[in-house]
């Protein structure tokens, strides 16, 4: 197991787009690290990086202590796991799994020992003699990540490794890759595009976009104090909405509505955007903490636009002036399309923006 260590790490590819800027992150020994964002903003760049399948254009790549710019995939001891499973077709399970130590020259019975021992842990030992095209999409992905356990690496890195399965086995594999990690302890970087994977499975999450951290959190302080308006928008699930606002006298107001902040809050707010000099804000509104309930907070005029029951709850779609808000409401809510209704909300729990900056001040 091994701590990895970016220091201003970048990426110019040969046509001179910088694919990656300024990547600094120091990721601790058996850490569950995920990194998340759109497409194109960097991440498998990174990964492949760390796993020497790119050149590093400038900084310090480190894994166990060691500089390992120069070296060699093979020589940085790590194992990593794609989205195509990359199985070879010819062998079975037991020899895809076998292979790579068997080309280390590890003797025989002990190759067949930790095969075993992987295939068990991964609940493949009924699976070992047969072949790739005999097994399911999960089954499949399975061997993969057993391929890589059995060589006992000092970290696994995993691209994007669930989104050839279908939801239900997704969910699924979430689950047994974080077993594998509790049971192993060994140190895994992961890149998904999802949201909810990075949300689930992240001991600590970096969200990128256009070849920048972002912010680097655990999954729960990036969903709380999310540092600017792309994490906010980014992580979760219906995303938060947006209204343009200005603070005035201790209240944003924009297109048909005014919303009192606490007065600390207020202050916060006004500090940030006076660095700035400007009065413009976002106001960030998570769907669940808008309520039909009075006792919630203070009133926000909206006109319900699209509405949809999912049993346990409904996700409502309303008009707030020009702007659009989304509120995750009990499953009882008996709504009707262009209904006017009065949504109550703690401002406390709002997030508040700078519109020029994007930057949270709230
Ligand atoms: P995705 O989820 O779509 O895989 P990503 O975040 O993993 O996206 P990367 O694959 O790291 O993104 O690519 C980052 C950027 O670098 C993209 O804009 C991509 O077009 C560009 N890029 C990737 N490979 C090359 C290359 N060989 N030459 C030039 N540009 C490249």
């Amino acid at each position: 197991m091994a701590a990895i260590s970016l220091q201003q790490v970048r990426k110019f590819y040969d046509n001179g787009f910088h694919a990656v800027r300024d990547f600094s992150l120091d990721i601790g020994d058996g850490e569950f690290v995920v990194f998340v964002g759109p497409s194109g903003c960097g991440k498998s760049t990174t990964l492949r990086m760390i796993a020497g399948l790119e050149d590093i254009s400038d900084g310090t790549l480190r894994i166990g202590g060691t500089v390992v710019n120069d070296l060699q995939p093979k020589e940085r001891d790590i194992a990593m796991v794609f989205q195509s499973y990359a199985l070879y077709p010819h062998m079975t399970v037991r020899q895809n799994m076998g292979f790579a130590l068997k080309l280390d020259g590890v003797p025989k019975a002990a190759v067949a020992q930790r095969v075993d021992e992987a295939a068990r842990m991964l609940q493949l030992d009924h699976l070992l003699e047969r072949r790739p095209k005999e097994l399911s999409g999960g089954q499949r992905q399975r061997v993969a990540l057993g391929r890589a356990i059995v060589r006992k690496p000092q970290a696994f890195l995993m691209d994007e490794p669930l989104s050839n399965l279908d939801a239900k086995l997704r969910v699924e594999m979430r689950a047994s890759i974080l077993k594998l990690h509790r049971q192993l302890g060994v140190t895994t970087v992961y890149v998904t595009h999802d949201q909810v994977e990075a949300m689930t499975m992240g001991d600590r999450i970096v969200v990128m976009k256009g070849g920048e951290i972002q912010q680097v959190a655990s999954p729960m302080e990036l969903y709380e104090r999310p540092v600017n308006v792309f994490v906010g928008g980014f992580i979760g699930s219906p995303a938060m909405s947006f209204l343009d606002g200005e603070l005035r006298d201790g209240c944003v107001v924009g297109d048909g509505y005014a919303l009192r902040l606490p007065a600390a809050m207020a202050d916060r707010v006004a500090a940030g955007l006076a660095m700035n000099g400007g009065r413009a804000v976002k106001l960030g509104l998570r769907p669940e903490i808008l309520s039909l309930d009075r006792a919630a907070g203070e009133p926000l005029a909206a006109v319900v636009d699209v509405v949809e029951p999912l049993g346990a709850e409904t996700i409502v779609t309303l008009r707030v002036g020009g702007g659009t808000v989304v509120a995750r409401l009990g499953g009882h809510a008996r709504l009707e399309p262009e209904q006017a209704l009065t949504l109550y909300l703690d401002t406390a729990r709002t997030h508040v923006f700078d519109a020029a900056t994007e930057a949270n001040i709230g």
